[in-house]
């Protein structure tokens, strides 16, 4: 072997070191990404309990402190029996609090991000098909959460009655079916970070909470859905019904879409519309708040 061989071989190894580096650095990269995205999610959780378990050993220290004094103050036995009550509901009430949080779905008011999507398993709790007569093609079965549908009802059928036109052109997708939208986007735009940043919208779809339009007019093609009326009619009166535009023009987390409608509930669309405030701007801890309600009309 002569000397320029050797320095070719020399040089083809340390881009190939070069390139395991860069590699292995890119994965560790993702995976801490991650990790923190987890971390801060254990975190809110964690803090929710803690807070309401305090509430409840509140309550518990209040009802002790109550046996102590009636037992040395001269109450009549239906006073202290009234006192009694109304702090025994007291606990009952944030007990019953407890196990609500316990077991709301808090993928609901999540905030997805390049780290931080939906679990691939997940799927809504029950999922409805929406009639045909609010969907662009009737051929193509579109669902949604069913808890979700009366809100999304209401709203078609309240803007259909100002003759607005807006028809349902995507609402629930399932992760097969958005793997295979995603093996689409990445054969148009090639892989890399244009794959990660579209599981932020997608992630919203497999909730079953959230949908895009279009119009009659516009039909499949609905990238100049800003212009319509439609999209007016949603800006001004979305909110009254509990949805919200995920991703609205000059967001710092995602391109603008004017078509992508999430449902979050009217309490927090309230909020969110009268501070002039986008979903992802608000803390998961101050979202959360909201978790109990979502689906109060
Ligand atoms: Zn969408």
């Amino acid at each position: 072997m002569n000397t320029q061989t050797l320095n070719k071989i020399n040089i083809l190894l340390a881009l190939l070191a070069l390139g395991v580096i860069g590699y292995l650095g890119y994965q560790n990269y993702t995976l801490n990404q991650t990790r923190i995205a987890l971390e801060i999610e254990l975190e809110n959780t964690k803090q929710d309990f803690v807070s309401t378990t305090e509430k409840l050993s509140g309550d518990i220290e209040a009802f002790r402190n109550l046996l102590i004094t009636t037992q040395g103050e001269k109450v009549t036995a239906e006073q202290e029996t009234r006192r009694q009550q109304e702090l025994l509901d007291g606990m009952t009430n944030t007990l019953g609090l407890y196990q609500k949080l316990a077991t709301t779905d808090r993928e609901l008011l999540a905030k997805y991000s390049k780290v931080y999507f939906l679990n691939e398993l997940y799927t809504p709790k029950l999922s409805i098909t929406i009639p045909t007569s609010y969907t662009l093609e009737p051929e193509k079965e579109k669902m949604i959460s069913a808890e979700v549908w009366p809100f999304l009802k209401q709203m078609l059928d309240d803007a259909q009655a100002t003759s607005t036109d807006l028809k349902i052109i995507s609402a629930f997708r399932s992760f097969d079916t958005q793997s295979t939208l995603k093996s689409a986007y990445k054969v148009t735009f090639g892989s890399g970070a244009s794959t990660f940043s579209a599981d932020q919208g997608y992630s919203e779809h497999q909730l079953g909470t959230t949908v895009d339009f279009t119009t009659t007019k516009l039909g499949t093609n609905n990238l100049t859905f800003e212009k319509t009326s439609g999209y007016k009619w949603l800006t001004e009166n979305a909110y009254k019904y509990g949805f919200i535009l995920s991703y609205p023009k000059g967001n710092a987390y995602y391109i603008f879409e004017p078509w992508h409608w999430r449902f979050v509930g009217k309490g927090l669309a309230l909020r969110l519309h009268d501070e002039g405030k986008n979903f992802y701007d608000l803390s998961q801890r101050d979202i959360n708040e909201y978790l109990l309600t979502i689906f109060q009309h």
